[in-house]
Protein backbone atom coordinates (compact mmCIF):
# COMPACT_ATOMS: atom_id res chain seq x y z
CA UNK A 1 0.00 0.00 0.00
CA UNK A 2 1.78 3.00 -1.47
CA UNK A 3 0.26 6.33 0.38
CA UNK A 4 1.58 9.81 -0.03
CA UNK A 5 1.97 10.48 3.19
CA UNK A 6 5.99 12.13 4.53
CA UNK A 7 7.26 12.60 7.48
CA UNK A 8 7.71 16.55 6.90
CA UNK A 9 4.26 17.43 5.29
CA UNK A 10 1.67 15.06 6.90
CA UNK A 11 -1.42 14.04 4.76
CA UNK A 12 -3.92 16.49 5.44
CA UNK A 13 -7.97 16.03 4.40
CA UNK A 14 -8.76 19.86 3.30
CA UNK A 15 -7.39 23.35 3.84
CA UNK A 16 -10.14 23.74 6.60
CA UNK A 17 -9.15 20.47 8.45
CA UNK A 18 -5.13 21.99 8.04
CA UNK A 19 -5.75 24.94 9.61
CA UNK A 20 -8.03 23.56 13.07
CA UNK A 21 -5.36 20.55 13.56
CA UNK A 22 -2.31 23.23 13.15
CA UNK A 23 -4.20 25.75 15.37
CA UNK A 24 -5.22 22.44 18.04
CA UNK A 25 -1.43 21.18 17.73
CA UNK A 26 -0.16 24.81 18.44
CA UNK A 27 -2.04 25.62 21.82
CA UNK A 28 -1.50 22.00 22.57
CA UNK A 29 2.75 21.96 22.26
CA UNK A 30 2.64 25.92 23.70
CA UNK A 31 0.17 24.83 26.39
CA UNK A 32 2.50 21.35 27.46
CA UNK A 33 5.65 23.66 27.41
CA UNK A 34 4.09 26.20 29.79
CA UNK A 35 2.90 23.54 32.18
CA UNK A 36 6.70 22.19 32.27
CA UNK A 37 7.95 25.84 32.93
CA UNK A 38 5.53 25.92 35.45
CA UNK A 39 7.79 23.04 37.10
CA UNK A 40 11.50 24.74 36.44
CA UNK A 41 10.21 27.95 38.04
CA UNK A 42 12.75 30.21 36.21
CA UNK A 43 11.63 33.29 34.53
CA UNK A 44 15.25 34.50 33.18
CA UNK A 45 15.78 30.56 31.44
CA UNK A 46 12.05 30.76 30.59
CA UNK A 47 12.52 34.05 28.74
CA UNK A 48 15.80 32.93 26.99
CA UNK A 49 13.94 29.57 26.04
CA UNK A 50 10.64 29.86 25.43
CA UNK A 51 10.42 33.35 23.58
CA UNK A 52 8.76 34.34 20.69
CA UNK A 53 10.05 32.45 18.04
CA UNK A 54 9.85 28.85 19.84
CA UNK A 55 6.50 29.78 20.73
CA UNK A 56 5.48 30.29 17.23
CA UNK A 57 7.64 26.92 16.20
CA UNK A 58 6.03 24.62 18.95
CA UNK A 59 3.95 23.02 16.96
CA UNK A 60 7.07 21.99 14.10
CA UNK A 61 9.60 21.43 17.15
CA UNK A 62 6.77 19.58 19.41
CA UNK A 63 7.13 16.75 16.16
CA UNK A 64 11.34 16.75 16.57
CA UNK A 65 11.20 16.22 20.47
CA UNK A 66 9.43 15.47 23.42
CA UNK A 67 8.49 17.60 26.60
CA UNK A 68 9.40 20.05 24.58
CA UNK A 69 10.59 23.93 26.82
CA UNK A 70 11.58 25.54 24.16
CA UNK A 71 14.43 26.56 21.46
CA UNK A 72 18.34 27.52 22.35
CA UNK A 73 20.17 29.89 19.58
CA UNK A 74 23.35 28.28 18.67
CA UNK A 75 25.24 30.97 16.51
CA UNK A 76 25.90 30.05 12.65
CA UNK A 77 28.58 31.26 10.18
CA UNK A 78 29.46 30.92 6.79
CA UNK A 79 32.56 29.77 5.39
CA UNK A 80 32.72 29.93 1.58
CA UNK A 81 32.66 30.56 -1.45
CA UNK A 82 33.56 26.87 -1.41
CA UNK A 83 33.21 25.78 -5.05
CA UNK A 84 32.67 22.51 -5.67
CA UNK A 85 33.09 20.20 -9.02
CA UNK A 86 30.23 18.01 -8.07
CA UNK A 87 28.87 14.47 -9.98
CA UNK A 88 25.64 16.41 -11.35
CA UNK A 89 27.55 20.11 -11.58
CA UNK A 90 29.63 22.62 -10.60
CA UNK A 91 28.38 24.90 -8.09
CA UNK A 92 30.04 27.32 -5.73
CA UNK A 93 28.03 27.06 -2.21
CA UNK A 94 28.19 29.43 1.09
CA UNK A 95 28.24 26.78 3.71
CA UNK A 96 26.18 27.52 6.96
CA UNK A 97 28.21 26.09 10.56
CA UNK A 98 26.86 26.21 14.14
CA UNK A 99 29.49 26.53 16.41
CA UNK A 100 30.47 28.03 19.59
CA UNK A 101 33.82 27.43 19.14
CA UNK A 102 35.66 31.16 17.90
CA UNK A 103 38.54 29.99 15.24
CA UNK A 104 36.32 27.17 13.63
CA UNK A 105 34.39 29.08 10.76
CA UNK A 106 37.57 31.47 10.21
CA UNK A 107 39.29 27.87 9.60
CA UNK A 108 37.24 26.46 7.58
CA UNK A 109 36.47 29.41 5.12
CA UNK A 110 40.40 30.14 4.29
CA UNK A 111 40.06 26.41 3.76
CA UNK A 112 37.11 27.12 1.74
CA UNK A 113 39.00 30.09 -0.38
CA UNK A 114 41.47 28.55 -0.91
CA UNK A 115 40.05 25.26 -2.74
CA UNK A 116 37.86 27.86 -4.64
CA UNK A 117 41.01 30.14 -5.83
CA UNK A 118 42.43 26.63 -7.10
CA UNK A 119 39.81 25.86 -9.13
CA UNK A 120 37.20 23.86 -6.91
CA UNK A 121 37.77 20.49 -5.24
CA UNK A 122 36.06 17.74 -6.73
CA UNK A 123 33.97 15.98 -5.32
CA UNK A 124 31.88 12.21 -5.50
CA UNK A 125 29.53 10.25 -3.86
CA UNK A 126 30.84 6.80 -4.43
CA UNK A 127 27.65 4.43 -2.88
CA UNK A 128 24.78 5.11 -0.68
CA UNK A 129 23.57 1.99 1.50
CA UNK A 130 22.35 2.14 5.63
CA UNK A 131 22.15 -0.77 7.27
CA UNK A 132 20.17 -2.54 10.51
CA UNK A 133 21.46 -6.24 12.01
CA UNK A 134 19.08 -7.74 14.00
CA UNK A 135 20.40 -10.91 15.78
CA UNK A 136 18.60 -14.09 16.17
CA UNK A 137 19.60 -16.54 18.66
CA UNK A 138 19.36 -20.12 18.32
CA UNK A 139 19.75 -23.86 20.63
CA UNK A 140 22.91 -24.55 18.62
CA UNK A 141 25.39 -23.20 16.29
CA UNK A 142 24.12 -26.13 13.35
CA UNK A 143 20.61 -24.53 13.98
CA UNK A 144 22.16 -20.87 13.67
CA UNK A 145 23.96 -21.73 10.09
CA UNK A 146 20.61 -23.72 8.97
CA UNK A 147 18.65 -19.92 9.62
CA UNK A 148 21.41 -18.24 7.92
CA UNK A 149 21.53 -20.17 4.83
CA UNK A 150 17.61 -19.99 4.90
CA UNK A 151 17.23 -16.91 5.33
CA UNK A 152 19.82 -16.09 2.45
CA UNK A 153 17.49 -17.90 -0.18
CA UNK A 154 14.68 -14.86 1.19
CA UNK A 155 16.42 -11.82 -1.26
CA UNK A 156 13.29 -11.88 -2.99
CA UNK A 157 10.64 -11.55 -0.29
CA UNK A 158 12.59 -9.29 1.57
CA UNK A 159 12.40 -6.36 -1.16
CA UNK A 160 8.47 -7.49 -1.23
CA UNK A 161 8.19 -7.33 2.01
CA UNK A 162 9.39 -3.51 2.01
CA UNK A 163 8.51 -2.40 -0.94
CA UNK A 164 5.22 -0.88 0.60
CA UNK A 165 6.68 0.38 3.73
CA UNK A 166 8.39 3.34 1.67
CA UNK A 167 8.57 4.96 -1.40
CA UNK A 168 11.86 5.84 -1.47
CA UNK A 169 13.87 3.01 0.42
CA UNK A 170 14.69 -0.15 -1.52
CA UNK A 171 16.21 -3.50 -0.11
CA UNK A 172 19.59 -4.49 -1.35
CA UNK A 173 20.77 -7.32 0.17
CA UNK A 174 21.34 -9.32 3.42
CA UNK A 175 24.01 -10.84 4.72
CA UNK A 176 25.01 -12.83 8.05
CA UNK A 177 27.15 -13.53 10.24
CA UNK A 178 27.41 -16.12 12.77
CA UNK A 179 29.29 -16.46 16.36
CA UNK A 180 28.22 -19.14 18.20
CA UNK A 181 24.64 -20.12 18.03
CA UNK A 182 23.83 -16.37 16.93
CA UNK A 183 23.39 -15.04 13.70
CA UNK A 184 23.42 -11.46 13.01
CA UNK A 185 21.44 -10.44 9.77
CA UNK A 186 22.54 -7.45 7.92
CA UNK A 187 19.76 -5.61 5.97
CA UNK A 188 21.18 -2.95 3.97
CA UNK A 189 18.99 -0.70 2.42
CA UNK A 190 19.25 2.33 -0.06
CA UNK A 191 17.35 5.41 1.44
CA UNK A 192 17.00 8.18 -1.34
CA UNK A 193 17.07 11.53 -0.49
CA UNK A 194 16.26 10.87 3.12
CA UNK A 195 19.50 9.70 5.92
CA UNK A 196 17.12 7.03 6.81
CA UNK A 197 17.78 5.37 10.32
CA UNK A 198 13.95 5.68 10.53
CA UNK A 199 13.22 4.23 7.12
CA UNK A 200 15.94 1.60 7.58
CA UNK A 201 14.60 0.69 11.46
CA UNK A 202 10.65 0.32 10.20
CA UNK A 203 11.72 -1.91 7.06
CA UNK A 204 13.79 -4.36 9.42
CA UNK A 205 11.14 -4.76 11.62
CA UNK A 206 9.32 -5.94 9.13
CA UNK A 207 11.79 -8.29 7.65
CA UNK A 208 12.49 -9.60 11.35
CA UNK A 209 8.13 -10.01 11.79
CA UNK A 210 8.39 -12.18 8.57
CA UNK A 211 11.43 -14.60 9.53
CA UNK A 212 10.09 -15.62 12.31
CA UNK A 213 6.80 -16.65 11.76
CA UNK A 214 8.53 -18.82 9.46
CA UNK A 215 11.71 -20.00 10.66
CA UNK A 216 12.62 -23.61 9.76
CA UNK A 217 14.35 -23.85 13.38
CA UNK A 218 12.97 -21.88 16.75
CA UNK A 219 14.05 -19.25 17.41
CA UNK A 220 15.23 -18.91 21.12
CA UNK A 221 14.64 -15.08 21.00
CA UNK A 222 15.99 -12.02 18.99
CA UNK A 223 17.10 -8.46 19.04
CA UNK A 224 16.12 -5.48 16.14
CA UNK A 225 19.33 -4.29 16.29
CA UNK A 226 22.67 -5.66 17.75
CA UNK A 227 25.23 -3.30 17.37
CA UNK A 228 26.78 -4.63 14.68
CA UNK A 229 25.29 -2.06 12.42
CA UNK A 230 27.78 0.70 13.42
CA UNK A 231 24.66 3.29 14.08
CA UNK A 232 26.44 6.71 15.71
CA UNK A 233 29.62 4.85 17.05
CA UNK A 234 32.83 4.44 15.21
CA UNK A 235 34.22 1.33 14.06
CA UNK A 236 36.09 -0.37 12.32
CA UNK A 237 33.76 -1.83 9.34
CA UNK A 238 32.93 1.55 8.84
CA UNK A 239 36.05 2.54 7.57
CA UNK A 240 36.32 -0.26 4.72
CA UNK A 241 32.49 -0.18 4.00
CA UNK A 242 29.90 2.42 3.54
CA UNK A 243 27.08 3.80 5.60
CA UNK A 244 24.94 6.51 4.67
CA UNK A 245 26.89 8.03 1.73
CA UNK A 246 30.76 7.42 0.82
CA UNK A 247 32.30 10.46 -0.23
CA UNK A 248 35.63 11.65 -1.81
CA UNK A 249 36.51 14.93 -2.17
CA UNK A 250 40.09 15.88 -3.59
CA UNK A 251 41.86 19.16 -4.45
CA UNK A 252 45.08 20.26 -6.22
CA UNK A 253 46.59 23.25 -5.15
CA UNK A 254 49.63 25.24 -6.12
CA UNK A 255 52.43 25.56 -4.70
CA UNK A 256 51.75 29.60 -4.92
CA UNK A 257 47.99 29.18 -3.97
CA UNK A 258 49.30 27.44 -0.45
CA UNK A 259 52.16 30.32 0.53
CA UNK A 260 49.67 32.94 -0.22
CA UNK A 261 46.30 31.54 1.76
CA UNK A 262 48.23 29.22 4.13
CA UNK A 263 51.81 30.41 4.76
CA UNK A 264 53.28 27.37 3.99
CA UNK A 265 54.43 24.73 1.73
CA UNK A 266 53.82 21.26 0.48
CA UNK A 267 56.26 19.94 1.58
CA UNK A 268 55.86 20.58 5.48
CA UNK A 269 52.24 19.63 4.91
CA UNK A 270 53.53 16.51 3.37
CA UNK A 271 55.90 16.47 6.87
CA UNK A 272 52.82 17.07 9.53
CA UNK A 273 50.66 14.70 7.60
CA UNK A 274 53.09 12.16 8.19
CA UNK A 275 53.75 13.05 11.62
CA UNK A 276 50.13 13.01 12.27
CA UNK A 277 49.39 9.58 10.42
CA UNK A 278 52.09 7.75 12.76
CA UNK A 279 50.46 9.77 15.80
CA UNK A 280 47.32 8.37 15.00
CA UNK A 281 48.07 4.90 14.87
CA UNK A 282 50.30 5.01 18.11
CA UNK A 283 47.06 7.08 19.70
CA UNK A 284 45.08 4.13 18.36
CA UNK A 285 42.60 6.09 16.07
CA UNK A 286 40.05 4.23 13.24
CA UNK A 287 41.12 6.24 9.95
CA UNK A 288 43.55 9.21 9.67
CA UNK A 289 42.33 12.84 9.54
CA UNK A 290 42.56 15.69 11.65
CA UNK A 291 39.48 17.37 12.38
CA UNK A 292 36.39 16.01 10.65
CA UNK A 293 34.08 15.97 13.86
CA UNK A 294 34.51 20.14 13.52
CA UNK A 295 33.07 20.80 10.40
CA UNK A 296 30.51 17.92 10.54
CA UNK A 297 29.43 18.90 13.52
CA UNK A 298 28.50 22.64 12.56
CA UNK A 299 27.00 21.70 9.08
CA UNK A 300 25.15 18.75 10.62
CA UNK A 301 23.68 20.84 13.10
CA UNK A 302 22.89 23.96 10.97
CA UNK A 303 21.10 21.73 8.54
CA UNK A 304 19.01 19.42 10.92
CA UNK A 305 20.65 16.42 10.46
CA UNK A 306 21.13 14.51 13.68
CA UNK A 307 24.42 15.64 15.49
CA UNK A 308 25.22 11.73 16.86
CA UNK A 309 26.15 10.30 13.27
CA UNK A 310 28.89 12.58 13.74
CA UNK A 311 30.55 9.74 15.81
CA UNK A 312 30.62 7.30 12.48
CA UNK A 313 30.91 10.27 10.45
CA UNK A 314 33.77 11.97 11.77
CA UNK A 315 35.34 8.66 10.61
CA UNK A 316 37.76 8.46 7.17
CA UNK A 317 40.47 9.28 5.73
CA UNK A 318 42.98 12.57 4.40
CA UNK A 319 45.85 12.42 2.50
CA UNK A 320 48.50 15.09 1.51
CA UNK A 321 51.51 14.27 -1.30
CA UNK A 322 53.29 16.55 -3.49
CA UNK A 323 52.29 16.61 -7.22
CA UNK A 324 54.87 16.75 -9.72
CA UNK A 325 54.54 20.19 -10.71
CA UNK A 326 55.40 20.91 -7.00
CA UNK A 327 52.00 21.71 -6.08
CA UNK A 328 49.76 19.71 -3.11
CA UNK A 329 47.49 16.95 -3.88
CA UNK A 330 45.28 16.49 -1.02
CA UNK A 331 41.65 14.51 -0.51
CA UNK A 332 39.25 13.38 2.23
CA UNK A 333 37.67 10.05 2.01
CA UNK A 334 34.35 10.01 4.37
CA UNK A 335 32.85 6.63 4.16
CA UNK A 336 29.80 7.20 6.55
CA UNK A 337 28.18 10.53 5.99
CA UNK A 338 24.43 10.29 6.85
CA UNK A 339 22.69 13.51 5.63
CA UNK A 340 19.13 13.86 3.90
CA UNK A 341 17.34 16.63 2.56
CA UNK A 342 14.35 15.43 3.64
CA UNK A 343 12.97 13.54 6.79
CA UNK A 344 14.35 13.87 10.23
CA UNK A 345 15.13 17.46 11.12
CA UNK A 346 15.19 18.97 7.62
CA UNK A 347 11.92 20.47 7.77
CA UNK A 348 12.60 22.48 10.83
CA UNK A 349 12.16 26.15 9.88
CA UNK A 350 16.19 27.16 11.03
CA UNK A 351 17.47 24.18 8.96
CA UNK A 352 15.55 24.35 5.82
CA UNK A 353 16.56 28.47 6.04
CA UNK A 354 20.06 26.83 6.02
CA UNK A 355 19.86 24.06 3.14
CA UNK A 356 18.31 27.13 1.22
CA UNK A 357 21.61 29.31 1.65
CA UNK A 358 23.32 26.20 0.57
CA UNK A 359 20.20 25.68 -2.43
CA UNK A 360 19.87 21.95 -1.49
CA UNK A 361 16.48 22.30 0.37
CA UNK A 362 14.32 19.37 -0.59
CA UNK A 363 14.05 16.25 -2.67
CA UNK A 364 17.05 15.47 -5.13
CA UNK A 365 19.67 17.48 -2.99
CA UNK A 366 21.44 14.46 -0.43
CA UNK A 367 24.49 13.83 -2.81
CA UNK A 368 25.12 17.40 -3.18
CA UNK A 369 24.84 17.96 0.56
CA UNK A 370 27.08 14.62 1.35
CA UNK A 371 29.38 16.38 -1.80
CA UNK A 372 29.28 19.55 0.52
CA UNK A 373 29.93 17.65 3.92
CA UNK A 374 33.08 15.89 2.16
CA UNK A 375 34.36 19.69 0.45
CA UNK A 376 33.88 21.57 3.68
CA UNK A 377 36.04 18.82 5.57
CA UNK A 378 38.60 19.14 2.88
CA UNK A 379 38.89 22.47 3.60
CA UNK A 380 39.20 22.19 7.39
CA UNK A 381 41.80 19.80 7.20
CA UNK A 382 43.80 22.24 4.75
CA UNK A 383 43.48 24.84 7.16
CA UNK A 384 44.27 23.24 10.55
CA UNK A 385 47.26 21.54 8.67
CA UNK A 386 48.65 24.79 7.92
CA UNK A 387 47.66 26.01 10.80
CA UNK A 388 50.22 23.82 12.47
CA UNK A 389 52.62 24.14 9.95
CA UNK A 390 53.02 27.58 10.12
CA UNK A 391 52.56 27.98 13.91
CA UNK A 392 49.54 29.66 13.86
CA UNK A 393 47.60 27.38 15.38
CA UNK A 394 47.47 28.95 18.86
CA UNK A 395 48.09 32.14 17.83
CA UNK A 396 44.78 32.38 15.38
CA UNK A 397 42.43 30.37 18.69
CA UNK A 398 44.41 33.33 20.90
CA UNK A 399 43.07 35.92 19.11
CA UNK A 400 39.68 34.45 17.69
CA UNK A 401 38.72 33.13 21.34
CA UNK A 402 39.87 35.88 23.61
CA UNK A 403 38.02 38.33 21.38
CA UNK A 404 40.87 39.88 19.27
CA UNK A 405 40.09 39.24 15.64
CA UNK A 406 43.47 39.18 14.44
CA UNK A 407 44.13 41.36 11.02
CA UNK A 408 45.32 38.28 9.42
CA UNK A 409 41.66 36.28 9.43
CA UNK A 410 40.42 39.81 8.06
CA UNK A 411 43.04 39.67 5.17
CA UNK A 412 41.34 36.25 3.96
CA UNK A 413 38.10 37.80 4.29
P1 LIG B 1 12.05 10.17 8.50
O1 LIG B 1 11.65 11.59 8.57
O2 LIG B 1 11.52 9.23 9.51
O3 LIG B 1 11.64 9.54 7.07
C1 LIG B 1 11.91 10.17 5.85
C2 LIG B 1 10.57 10.58 5.21
O4 LIG B 1 10.78 11.37 4.07
C3 LIG B 1 9.77 9.36 4.79
O5 LIG B 1 8.42 9.54 5.17
C4 LIG B 1 9.92 9.38 3.31
O6 LIG B 1 8.87 8.83 2.59
C5 LIG B 1 9.97 10.85 3.03
N1 LIG B 1 10.53 11.22 1.74
C6 LIG B 1 10.00 12.14 0.91
N2 LIG B 1 10.74 12.26 -0.18
C7 LIG B 1 11.80 11.42 -0.07
C8 LIG B 1 12.91 11.12 -0.89
N3 LIG B 1 13.11 11.69 -2.08
N4 LIG B 1 13.79 10.19 -0.46
C9 LIG B 1 13.63 9.61 0.73
N5 LIG B 1 12.59 9.84 1.54
C10 LIG B 1 11.67 10.75 1.16
O7 LIG B 1 13.58 10.15 8.42
P2 LIG B 1 14.64 9.01 8.16
O8 LIG B 1 15.59 9.63 7.19
O9 LIG B 1 14.03 7.70 7.81
O10 LIG B 1 15.34 8.88 9.56
C11 LIG B 1 16.09 9.97 10.04
C12 LIG B 1 15.63 10.23 11.44
O11 LIG B 1 15.83 9.04 12.20
C13 LIG B 1 16.42 11.31 12.10
O12 LIG B 1 15.53 12.17 12.79
C14 LIG B 1 17.29 10.56 13.08
O13 LIG B 1 17.58 11.33 14.19
C15 LIG B 1 16.43 9.38 13.42
N6 LIG B 1 17.14 8.18 13.88
C16 LIG B 1 16.41 7.06 13.99
C17 LIG B 1 17.01 5.90 14.38
C18 LIG B 1 16.22 4.65 14.46
O14 LIG B 1 16.80 3.60 14.66
N7 LIG B 1 14.92 4.69 14.29
C19 LIG B 1 18.39 5.87 14.63
C20 LIG B 1 19.13 7.01 14.46
C21 LIG B 1 18.50 8.17 14.08
P3 LIG B 1 8.42 7.31 2.72
O15 LIG B 1 7.49 7.31 3.89
O16 LIG B 1 7.77 6.99 1.46
O17 LIG B 1 9.65 6.49 2.99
Amino acid sequence: MKTANSMTTPVRNSAVGEKSSFIAQSKQAIAGAGMRWKKLANDTSRRELFGTYARACAPQFARNIENYVGTINIPVGIAGPLHVLGEKGNRTYQVPLATTEAALVASYNRGARLLTAAGGCAASVVSQRLSRTPLFAFRRAREALEFASWSGNQQERFRLITRDLTRHGNFLASNTVIEGNHVYLELVFSTGDAAGQNMVTFASDAICRWLLGRSPVAVQYWFLEANLSGDKKATAQALRGVRGRRVIAEAEISRQLLETYLHTTPERMVEYWSAGAIGGVLSGAIGMQGHYANGLAALYLACGQDIACVAESAVGVTRFSVTETGGLYASVTLPNILVGTVGGGTGLPFARACLEILGLAGEGHSDALAEVCAATVLAGELSIVAAFCSDDFAKAHHSLSRGVVSAEVHSHE
